[in-house]
Protein backbone atom coordinates (compact mmCIF):
# COMPACT_ATOMS: atom_id res chain seq x y z
CA UNK A 1 0.00 0.00 0.00
CA UNK A 2 1.11 3.11 -0.77
CA UNK A 3 0.59 4.86 2.85
CA UNK A 4 3.73 7.25 4.14
CA UNK A 5 2.28 5.55 8.00
CA UNK A 6 0.47 2.33 8.32
CA UNK A 7 -0.10 1.32 11.89
CA UNK A 8 -1.33 -2.32 12.46
CA UNK A 9 -2.52 -3.74 16.18
CA UNK A 10 -0.51 -1.20 18.29
CA UNK A 11 -1.01 -2.35 21.75
CA UNK A 12 1.89 -0.23 25.13
CA UNK A 13 1.34 -1.32 28.01
CA UNK A 14 2.50 0.57 31.33
CA UNK A 15 2.64 -2.05 34.07
CA UNK A 16 -0.34 -3.34 34.26
CA UNK A 17 -2.03 -0.70 32.72
CA UNK A 18 -2.73 -0.84 28.86
CA UNK A 19 -2.28 2.49 27.15
CA UNK A 20 -3.05 1.82 23.97
CA UNK A 21 -5.11 -1.02 22.71
CA UNK A 22 -4.95 -2.56 18.80
CA UNK A 23 -4.83 0.73 17.39
CA UNK A 24 -4.96 0.43 13.22
CA UNK A 25 -3.77 3.71 11.06
CA UNK A 26 -2.77 4.94 8.08
CA UNK A 27 -1.47 8.32 6.94
CA UNK A 28 -1.19 8.94 3.12
CA UNK A 29 1.51 10.99 1.64
CA UNK A 30 0.59 14.46 2.01
CA UNK A 31 -2.22 13.85 4.37
CA UNK A 32 -3.78 15.86 7.06
CA UNK A 33 -5.14 13.92 9.53
CA UNK A 34 -6.63 15.03 13.25
CA UNK A 35 -6.21 13.05 16.10
CA UNK A 36 -8.37 14.05 19.16
CA UNK A 37 -9.65 12.05 22.52
CA UNK A 38 -9.60 13.12 26.41
CA UNK A 39 -6.29 13.81 28.11
CA UNK A 40 -4.94 10.43 28.66
CA UNK A 41 -6.40 8.61 26.12
CA UNK A 42 -3.28 7.49 24.60
CA UNK A 43 -2.15 10.04 21.80
CA UNK A 44 1.30 11.16 23.04
CA UNK A 45 2.40 7.41 23.74
CA UNK A 46 0.99 6.56 20.06
CA UNK A 47 3.39 9.28 18.75
CA UNK A 48 5.62 7.58 21.22
CA UNK A 49 5.34 4.29 20.11
CA UNK A 50 5.86 5.16 16.28
CA UNK A 51 8.91 7.62 17.00
CA UNK A 52 10.61 5.00 18.98
CA UNK A 53 10.42 5.85 22.21
CA UNK A 54 9.03 2.72 23.56
CA UNK A 55 10.76 -0.24 21.27
CA UNK A 56 8.22 -2.90 23.31
CA UNK A 57 5.15 -1.86 22.48
CA UNK A 58 3.06 -4.56 20.23
CA UNK A 59 2.21 -4.27 16.57
CA UNK A 60 3.65 -3.39 13.35
CA UNK A 61 4.21 0.31 12.22
CA UNK A 62 5.39 0.79 8.78
CA UNK A 63 6.81 4.05 7.48
CA UNK A 64 6.61 4.51 3.97
CA UNK A 65 6.37 0.53 3.44
CA UNK A 66 9.51 0.23 6.01
CA UNK A 67 8.85 -1.87 9.49
CA UNK A 68 10.49 0.37 11.82
CA UNK A 69 11.06 -2.25 14.80
CA UNK A 70 14.29 -2.47 16.13
CA UNK A 71 15.38 1.22 15.28
CA UNK A 72 16.48 4.42 17.18
CA UNK A 73 14.48 7.52 17.16
CA UNK A 74 17.02 9.57 15.34
CA UNK A 75 17.04 6.45 13.11
CA UNK A 76 13.52 7.19 12.22
CA UNK A 77 14.11 10.85 11.89
CA UNK A 78 16.26 9.99 9.49
CA UNK A 79 13.78 8.07 7.44
CA UNK A 80 12.01 11.32 7.26
CA UNK A 81 10.02 10.95 10.94
CA UNK A 82 9.63 14.38 12.63
CA UNK A 83 7.68 14.52 15.57
CA UNK A 84 7.14 17.71 17.75
CA UNK A 85 7.57 17.20 21.72
CA UNK A 86 4.06 18.67 23.72
CA UNK A 87 6.61 19.62 26.34
CA UNK A 88 9.44 21.49 23.92
CA UNK A 89 12.61 20.69 25.43
CA UNK A 90 15.28 22.49 23.46
CA UNK A 91 18.75 22.80 24.35
CA UNK A 92 19.80 25.49 26.51
CA UNK A 93 22.80 26.39 26.23
CA UNK A 94 22.30 26.81 22.30
CA UNK A 95 20.92 29.49 20.60
CA UNK A 96 17.90 29.35 18.72
CA UNK A 97 19.57 29.46 15.34
CA UNK A 98 21.91 26.80 16.85
CA UNK A 99 18.87 24.24 18.05
CA UNK A 100 17.78 24.19 14.54
CA UNK A 101 21.34 23.46 13.09
CA UNK A 102 22.72 20.91 15.26
CA UNK A 103 20.03 17.83 14.58
CA UNK A 104 20.81 18.31 10.88
CA UNK A 105 24.44 18.41 11.43
CA UNK A 106 23.98 14.88 12.31
CA UNK A 107 21.79 13.94 9.41
CA UNK A 108 23.21 10.42 7.29
CA UNK A 109 25.45 12.04 5.23
CA UNK A 110 25.80 14.87 7.80
CA UNK A 111 25.56 18.30 6.22
CA UNK A 112 27.94 20.23 5.75
CA UNK A 113 28.44 22.90 8.71
CA UNK A 114 27.19 25.69 6.30
CA UNK A 115 24.68 24.15 4.33
CA UNK A 116 22.99 22.96 7.83
CA UNK A 117 23.18 26.81 9.17
CA UNK A 118 21.59 27.82 5.82
CA UNK A 119 18.84 25.49 5.77
CA UNK A 120 18.43 26.11 9.78
CA UNK A 121 18.00 29.97 8.47
CA UNK A 122 15.71 28.93 6.01
CA UNK A 123 13.69 26.98 8.87
CA UNK A 124 13.75 30.23 11.48
CA UNK A 125 12.75 32.56 8.79
CA UNK A 126 9.75 30.30 7.81
CA UNK A 127 8.01 29.94 11.11
CA UNK A 128 8.72 33.94 11.69
CA UNK A 129 11.78 33.29 14.26
CA UNK A 130 14.52 35.01 11.98
CA UNK A 131 14.91 38.03 14.45
CA UNK A 132 15.37 35.33 17.23
CA UNK A 133 18.16 33.65 15.74
CA UNK A 134 20.90 34.63 18.31
CA UNK A 135 18.17 34.50 21.39
CA UNK A 136 18.26 31.62 24.00
CA UNK A 137 15.17 29.64 24.07
CA UNK A 138 14.93 30.89 27.55
CA UNK A 139 14.42 34.18 26.59
CA UNK A 140 11.51 33.15 24.25
CA UNK A 141 7.69 33.31 24.99
CA UNK A 142 5.26 29.75 24.29
CA UNK A 143 4.15 30.75 21.03
CA UNK A 144 8.23 31.40 20.19
CA UNK A 145 9.23 28.17 21.92
CA UNK A 146 6.60 26.03 19.65
CA UNK A 147 7.71 27.78 16.23
CA UNK A 148 11.07 26.69 17.23
CA UNK A 149 9.99 23.08 18.08
CA UNK A 150 8.38 23.42 14.68
CA UNK A 151 11.43 24.64 12.56
CA UNK A 152 13.40 22.11 14.27
CA UNK A 153 10.78 19.29 13.12
CA UNK A 154 10.54 20.30 10.09
CA UNK A 155 14.36 21.48 8.94
CA UNK A 156 15.14 17.56 8.05
CA UNK A 157 12.32 18.46 5.36
CA UNK A 158 10.00 15.24 6.67
CA UNK A 159 7.73 12.83 4.94
CA UNK A 160 5.49 12.83 7.58
CA UNK A 161 5.19 15.29 10.79
CA UNK A 162 3.52 14.67 14.05
CA UNK A 163 2.68 18.26 15.55
CA UNK A 164 1.48 17.28 19.41
CA UNK A 165 -0.17 19.70 21.04
CA UNK A 166 1.93 22.51 19.49
CA UNK A 167 -1.13 24.85 20.04
CA UNK A 168 -2.16 24.43 23.61
CA UNK A 169 -2.54 27.22 25.32
CA UNK A 170 -1.70 29.52 22.78
CA UNK A 171 -4.08 33.07 22.27
CA UNK A 172 -6.57 33.05 19.04
CA UNK A 173 -4.18 34.82 16.62
CA UNK A 174 -0.90 33.04 17.79
CA UNK A 175 -3.69 29.53 17.16
CA UNK A 176 -3.76 31.00 13.61
CA UNK A 177 0.06 31.37 13.03
CA UNK A 178 0.77 27.82 14.02
CA UNK A 179 -2.33 26.60 11.79
CA UNK A 180 -0.96 28.71 8.72
CA UNK A 181 2.66 26.95 9.17
CA UNK A 182 1.05 23.65 9.36
CA UNK A 183 -1.29 24.31 6.17
CA UNK A 184 2.17 25.57 4.40
CA UNK A 185 4.12 23.06 5.04
CA UNK A 186 1.38 20.55 3.94
CA UNK A 187 1.45 22.22 0.88
CA UNK A 188 5.15 21.16 0.19
CA UNK A 189 3.90 17.54 0.31
CA UNK A 190 4.67 16.84 4.11
CA UNK A 191 2.02 14.43 5.71
CA UNK A 192 0.68 15.94 9.11
CA UNK A 193 -0.69 13.95 12.13
CA UNK A 194 -2.19 16.98 14.16
CA UNK A 195 -2.83 16.45 17.82
CA UNK A 196 -4.64 18.76 19.35
CA UNK A 197 -7.54 20.33 21.45
CA UNK A 198 -8.34 23.04 19.80
CA UNK A 199 -11.34 22.40 18.01
CA UNK A 200 -11.29 25.43 15.81
CA UNK A 201 -7.81 24.27 14.18
CA UNK A 202 -8.89 20.75 14.16
CA UNK A 203 -11.75 20.99 11.92
CA UNK A 204 -10.29 23.53 10.22
CA UNK A 205 -7.15 21.44 9.24
CA UNK A 206 -8.20 17.67 9.01
CA UNK A 207 -8.71 15.86 6.12
CA UNK A 208 -9.72 13.11 8.28
CA UNK A 209 -10.24 12.41 12.04
CA UNK A 210 -9.64 9.73 14.18
CA UNK A 211 -10.59 9.39 18.00
CA UNK A 212 -8.63 7.71 20.78
CA UNK A 213 -10.60 6.97 24.05
CA UNK A 214 -8.94 4.96 26.60
CA UNK A 215 -6.15 3.72 24.53
CA UNK A 216 -8.38 2.66 21.46
CA UNK A 217 -9.72 4.23 18.32
CA UNK A 218 -13.03 4.59 18.19
CA UNK A 219 -13.81 6.54 15.36
CA UNK A 220 -11.83 7.51 12.35
CA UNK A 221 -13.48 9.24 8.99
CA UNK A 222 -14.53 12.47 8.02
CA UNK A 223 -14.36 15.32 10.64
CA UNK A 224 -17.72 16.92 10.95
CA UNK A 225 -19.35 13.02 10.94
CA UNK A 226 -16.46 12.14 13.14
CA UNK A 227 -17.60 14.65 15.84
CA UNK A 228 -21.49 14.34 15.42
CA UNK A 229 -21.04 10.40 16.34
CA UNK A 230 -22.60 10.49 19.66
CA UNK A 231 -19.58 7.74 21.35
CA UNK A 232 -17.47 11.22 20.37
CA UNK A 233 -19.97 13.61 22.25
CA UNK A 234 -19.72 10.80 25.43
CA UNK A 235 -16.35 10.95 25.18
CA UNK A 236 -16.30 14.69 25.80
CA UNK A 237 -18.67 15.29 27.93
CA UNK A 238 -17.16 12.73 30.02
CA UNK A 239 -14.04 14.14 30.69
P1 LIG B 1 -2.70 11.71 25.89
O1 LIG B 1 -1.50 12.16 25.11
O2 LIG B 1 -3.83 11.22 25.04
O3 LIG B 1 -3.15 12.72 26.88
P2 LIG B 1 -0.82 9.78 26.99
O4 LIG B 1 -0.45 8.97 25.83
O5 LIG B 1 0.15 10.81 27.44
O6 LIG B 1 -2.26 10.43 26.76
O7 LIG B 1 -1.10 8.84 28.22
C1 LIG B 1 -1.95 7.72 28.13
C2 LIG B 1 -1.93 6.99 29.44
O8 LIG B 1 -0.68 6.33 29.59
C3 LIG B 1 -2.09 7.89 30.66
O9 LIG B 1 -2.86 7.19 31.61
C4 LIG B 1 -0.67 8.09 31.13
O10 LIG B 1 -0.63 8.29 32.52
C5 LIG B 1 -0.03 6.76 30.76
N1 LIG B 1 1.39 6.92 30.47
C6 LIG B 1 1.90 7.65 29.44
N2 LIG B 1 3.25 7.58 29.43
C7 LIG B 1 3.60 6.80 30.50
C8 LIG B 1 4.84 6.35 31.04
N3 LIG B 1 6.01 6.69 30.46
N4 LIG B 1 4.79 5.57 32.14
C9 LIG B 1 3.63 5.21 32.70
N5 LIG B 1 2.42 5.60 32.24
C10 LIG B 1 2.39 6.39 31.16
MG1 LIG C 1 -0.52 13.98 25.02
Amino acid sequence: MNAVLDVRGLGKTFGGFTALNGIALTVAPGERLGLVGPNGSGKSTFVNCIAGDFPDHAGVVLFRNRPLAGLKPHERARLGLSRTFQLPRPFRSLTVLENVTVPLRFSVPPLPVADARARARACLERVGLQDKAHSHPHSLTQVDLRKLELARALAPEPALLIADEVMAGLSHSEVDQILDLLFALNGDGTAVIMIEHVMRAITAFSQRLAVFVAGRKIVEGDPQTVLATPEVEAAYLGT
